[in-house]
């Protein structure tokens, strides 16, 4: 285009610059996985504040991960040097942290004041229970109060309040007070909330479909109905119920912004047709958009969807092994039913083009041994909090006792002090025991360093991002290593190759052994069609669905079914794969021994 009329726009399709355009009032993007809402998001920020003269202090883009919050960071970096410094992008908690550090005066605290993790909440609350069974019913009312805005019991309330005082006393707020805190000091002195709504005049929202009530609450007061917000997400992706999210923020926001403008993003860049067909297939029977439209861009070839039956989670793991050797090796690839040969063009695919997906934790094991077994590099995150990470306590315990540097030329960076930390932690470990924990504090060690690299000299800092982070925020998109993600450490990404393994009926949708399927609450299920939803559309040339006919779980094996929700996935866009190419494997064998 013309230099002189060039815009930072110019990136962005038709759909996608009308919604970036629109700058003033409430703005509703309702659109599909892998339409580039995020991206988005993103060019639209750098066109408000280097087109349209907006001072970058006033805007404010909210983002569900510290991960994604720091790639929006980066790409604004590349877009708008200059003002990139000056934008807030935070996720909720970062944000309520932000602001309780200004307030922390008006809620009792020193500017200083810590983040209780789990563990610490625990004792303060056990002691302020008196057991530890109601200690965990408080801790546990407590949020659901805070995310559903219900009252607490009655007989919990004396121990309820016992609990914050004690809190504060040892200057600590906890991971519900992060926003929960911000709200009631907001919602108690109109001025306050008048100067934050000053201050945040853009707000931007991402994945809006999975935000809860405090989140919103939170969003109310600094968003007045006719203000600059920009909600984006999809409805089909929510699959945060479980911890407070509620889509039906995302269904009502025209009621609750009545001006709002609402535009949908239609064209699809991350899949290839047979992958969002199938998708859209699997989600259909219940969708939360059904008059959604999708239609795929890329000019990725078009294998179809590979469904692979395993007899159990060992065979399934080295079936994941086998297909991501082969193709690395930009071998053949064999279909079961048609036998047709597929040359794939996939040359120069690396480890990290590589996702294996599952929806528990505990599925990573076999997938890992599978890995380890044929020498492929991983690495693992599941969307839980970095701190209740099994060796990460113990290091930040000894750092927090580790004495501080005499003089200020002296300091060490963070990352010294923690590689200090870890290895007084192992030796402090009885010999017997020392090597099976040392596996957890060098996991641990490998998950916190690149974070304490980047904090330099920074403490503090190094703590808050801690208490914050959840496993996903420290996954490398540079690192040469297949990655092992949880369908909800998923969310937002996008990799070349996917897995998705365990499509079995207990595990998607998720089951506890014994549970029978007619107690399953209807909207559960639901939302575990959304999980594999999710999970399928972050595929972009190459998706498989795997499941095990055994599988152990709580310690048993078990027989199982395929998930109920591959049936609603046509033959014509999937297939049956792996048996002849393991058949193969045999056969290749047997020549060598000739
Ligand atoms: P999700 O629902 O999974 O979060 P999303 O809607 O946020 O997906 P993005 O991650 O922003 O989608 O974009 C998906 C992919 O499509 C990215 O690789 C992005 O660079 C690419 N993309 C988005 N818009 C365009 C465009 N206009 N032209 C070319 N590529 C695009
Ligand atoms: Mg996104």
């Amino acid at each position: 285009p013309d230099r002189a009329n060039a815009s930072l726009l110019d990136g962005l399709d038709p759909d996608q610059r009308a919604a970036a355009e629109i700058t003033d009032g409430p703005v509703l993007i309702i659109a599909g996985p892998g339409t580039g809402k995020t991206r988005t998001l993103t060019h639209r920020l750098a066109h408000l504040v280097v087109e349209r003269g907006v001072d970058p202090e006033h805007c404010l883009a909210i983002t569900f991960t510290r991960r994604a919050a720091e790639e929006m960071g980066e790409r604004l970096t590349a877009l708008a040097p200059e003002h990139a410094p000056r934008l807030t992008i935070a996720t909720f908690h970062s944000l309520g942290l932000r602001m309780l550090r200004e307030l922390s005066g008006r809620a009792g605290l020193t500017p200083a004041f810590g983040i209780a993790d789990q563990a610490r909440q625990l004792d303060l609350a056990a002691e302020a229970a008196g057991d530890e069974q109601t200690a965990r019913r408080l801790l546990d009312a407590r949020s659901r109060r805070r995310g559903a805005d219900e009252g607490m019991p009655p007989e919990l309330a004396d121990a309820a309040d016992r609990y914050t005082k004690a809190l504060r006393q040892s200057d600590l707020v906890d991971f519900d007070d992060l926003i929960g805190l911000p709200v009631e000091l907001l919602e108690s002195d109109a001025d306050l909330a008048a100067s934050f709504r000053d201050r945040y005049r853009w707000i931007s929202v991402d994945e809006y479909q999975d935000v809860d009530d405090q989140q919103y609450r939170l969003l109310r007061l600094l968003a007045p109905a006719d203000g600059n917000l920009t909600a984006i997400g999809d409805p089909d992706q929510a699959i945060y119920r479980f911890r407070g999210a509620n889509v039906g923020f995302f269904l009502r926001f025209r009621e609750d912004f009545p001006g709002a403008r609402t535009v949908q993003l239609t064209r699809n860049y991350r899949s290839s047709a047979n992958i969002l067909a199938a998708s859209l297939q699997a989600i259909s029977p219940t969708t939360l958009v059904p008059e959604r439209e999708l239609r795929p861009m890329g000019d990725h070839e078009d294998d179809r969807v590979g469904v692979h039956s395993a007899a159990n989670e060992r065979a399934e793991a080295s079936f994941v092994a086998r297909t991501i050797e082969q193709l690395l090796g930009g071998a053949s690839f064999h279909s079961f039913d048609s036998g047709r040969i597929t040359t794939d063009a996939t040359h120069g695919l690396g480890f990290s083009d590589f996702a294996v997906l599952y929806r528990t934790d505990r599925q990573a094991n076999a997938v890992m041994e599978g890995l380890t077994r044929a020498g492929l590099p991983f690495q693992k995150r599941s969307h839980d909090r970095i701190t209740d990470r099994p060796g990460v306590r113990p290091i930040l315990a000894e750092l927090a006792f580790a004495p501080t540097a005499g003089a200020a030329s002296a300091e060490p960076s963070v990352t010294d002090r923690l590689l200090r930390a870890a290895d007084a932690v192992i030796e402090r470990i009885p010999r017997a025991e020392r090597e099976e924990a040392a596996v957890d504090i060098h996991t641990a060690v490998d998950l916190l360093k690149p974070r304490a690299e980047e904090c330099g000299a920074d403490m503090e800092r190094f703590r808050d991002e801690l208490a914050l982070g959840v496993e996903v925020d420290t996954w490398d998109p540079r690192a040469d290593r297949v990655s092992l993600l949880t369908l909800h450490a998923a969310k937002g990404l996008e990799f070349p190759v996917v897995f998705v393994v365990g499509c079995e009926d207990g595990l998607l949708p998720l089951r506890w052994p014994g549970a029978s399927p007619e107690g399953a609450d209807e909207e559960e299920v639901r939302e575990e069609r959304r999980l594999l939803f999710v999970g399928m559309t972050r595929a972009q040339r190459h998706l498989f669905l795997s499941h095990a006919a055994e599988r152990v779980r709580q310690g048993s094996a078990r027989q199982s079914a395929r998930s109920p929700f591959l049936a609603d996935v046509d033959t014509s866009v999937c297939e049956r794969v792996g048996e002849a190419a393991a058949r193969r494997k045999q056969r290749d064998t047997q020549l060598r021994l000739l």
